[in-house]
């Protein structure tokens, strides 16, 4: 292929996902506590997108800047781009779309398909990409999966004052366009056809991506508390994971509720304590000794406005259109308190989203999480119905040419550095697939 075509087709593959492309910054005018305008912010956090949130309520010169008659108008939330185009209550898809990142495959068949931009994910697709496999990087969301929502990684190698997560998120995805991977963002991969030498990914939408080869890292989601009024309230008051989007709207005079007891829960109380008046955690073991990592463990122990209720359970969520108050139950003495708050965030760790795989015969855990290599029924070795005369390579599944990485994977450490690891040798073996089989 020609020098001036290569570099034709990786401009192609780049720039359209390319998110460097966006200057300025985005106002969105809504009211805070409405799931929409959370998801936007969400969204363009983890995406390290300047934005600015304008809460519309009581304020009648920021309603008419929003070109709405009141907070209750069913335009809001309204996204302002730096260019003057406005997006009434937008789709995360519109505003992928706007931002220039939506985009169709642009080949007929990749070497490599990867489902998931964590870390896991964007590791496989630096390692594929510069070593020159056509490779595909499949998000549901937005680049960075878990760490994207991280307000400070400080044990991640390189990095001795931390990093945020959305910015460690946006210079992977850097080094996975520099070496010519596309990247489709906001696309969600449901299900999959696999057969010798080739797998199929239907997207959400339909969209049907051919790969010679897999790799899985779509990581983990993470668990609700199963309460009553928590889906009502999602996005109201109550959120999933760390906040690092929420604490901007959060003030001096208030209590922030955080459920879970590990490293994230860890990060969030830290991220959120200069902000409110405290934190609590609500944490079900007798301590947070044996679930956070000293460093943290240290730092919160270190701060007065944290508390940790132990041995504790959020069992009920009340208000009518945002939070106002949660009980929590001390499950030693049976005693539950009434506290008023507009935030709780949830971090209790995952379960892995892998239906897809059970449906077409890839083996997992009891949890769900994807088995691979040695960790395969009978020892490692050939699973039932395999094909091949050799037994699975250490990352793959008991399909073969489909690899696992990272959170998502059985047995796997549940860091970044592990889920970066994980992407890196996914790729080698993906490469021995390719040429043996
Ligand atoms: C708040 C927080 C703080 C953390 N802090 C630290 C820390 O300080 N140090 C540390 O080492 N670790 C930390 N972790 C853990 C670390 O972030 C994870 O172990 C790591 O992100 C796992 O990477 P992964 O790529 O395997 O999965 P994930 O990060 O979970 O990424 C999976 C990605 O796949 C996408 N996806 C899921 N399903 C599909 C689908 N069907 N189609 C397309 N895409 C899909 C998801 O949207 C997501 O972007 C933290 C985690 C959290 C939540």
């Amino acid at each position: 292929m020609a020098a001036a075509q290569v570099s034709q087709e990786l401009d192609d593959s780049c720039l359209r996902s390319n998110m460097e492309n966006f200057n300025g910054t985005i106002r969105i005018y809504g009211r805070n506590a409405e799931p929409l305008g959370y998801m936007i912010r969400d969204f363009l956090h983890r995406s390290d997108i300047p934005f600015e949130w304008i809460d519309v309520t009581n304020n009648d010169e920021v309603l008419r800047q929003a070109g709405v008659a009141s907070a209750s108008d069913k335009r809001l939330p309204v996204c302002a781009f730096p260019d003057g185009t406005r997006l009434e209550c937008p789709t995360i898809r519109q505003i992928v779309e706007k931002l220039g990142w939506f985009r169709n495959p642009s080949r007929a068949e990749y070497d490599v398909a990867i489902y998931g931009a964590g870390p896991a994910g964007l590791s496989a697709a630096v390692y594929a990409a510069s070593e020159g496999l056509k490779t595909v990087l499949v998000e549901r969301w937005a680049v960075g999966g878990q760490a994207g929502s991280s307000s400070h990684i400080e044990n991640y190698l390189g990095f001795p004052k931390g990093i945020a997560g959305a910015e460690l998120a946006e210079r992977a995805r850097e080094q996975v366009c520099k070496f010519g991977a596309e990247i489709l963002i906001g696309r969600e991969g449901v299900r999959g056809e696999f057969m010798p030498g080739k797998g199929v990914g239907y997207l959400a939408d339909n969209t049907k991506i051919v790969a010679r080869a897999t790799v899985c890292a779509t990581g983990v989601e993470y668990r609700r508390l199963n309460l009553p009024d928590e889906d009502r309230l999602l996005g109201a008051g109550v959120y999933y994971g760390a906040g690092a989007s929420e604490a901007k709207l959060c003030h001096g005079g208030e209590d922030v509720f955080i459920v879970g007891g590990g490293n994230s829960a860890g990060q969030a109380a830290m991220h959120f304590s200069p902000i409110v008046r405290s934190v609590k955690m609500v944490v079900r073991g007798p301590s947070l000794k044996d679930t956070i990592s000293q460093y943290l463990l240290d730092r919160i122990s270190s701060v007065p406005n944290i508390e940790v209720l132990t041995e504790s359970e959020v069992t009920a969520l009340e208000g009518a259109q945002v939070l106002q108050a949660i009980i929590v139950t001390n499950q030693k003495t049976g005693k539950s308190r009434r506290y008023e708050t507009r935030w709780i965030f949830i971090c209790i760790g995952g379960a892995p989203n892998t239906s897809w795989a059970e449906e077409v015969g890839i083996a997992r855990d009891e949890g769900g999480y994807l088995l691979t290599g040695p960790d395969l029924p009978n020892g490692g070795r050939a699973p039932a119905n395999w094909p091949l005369e050799r037994h699975p390579y250490f990352l793959e599944t008991s399909m073969p040419g489909v690899f696992a990485a990272g959170d998502v994977r059985h047995g796997s450490v549940k860091r970044c550095a592990s889920a970066v690891g994980e992407g890196a040798m996914a790729i080698t073996f993906v490469h021995r697939y390719l040429s043996n089989g």
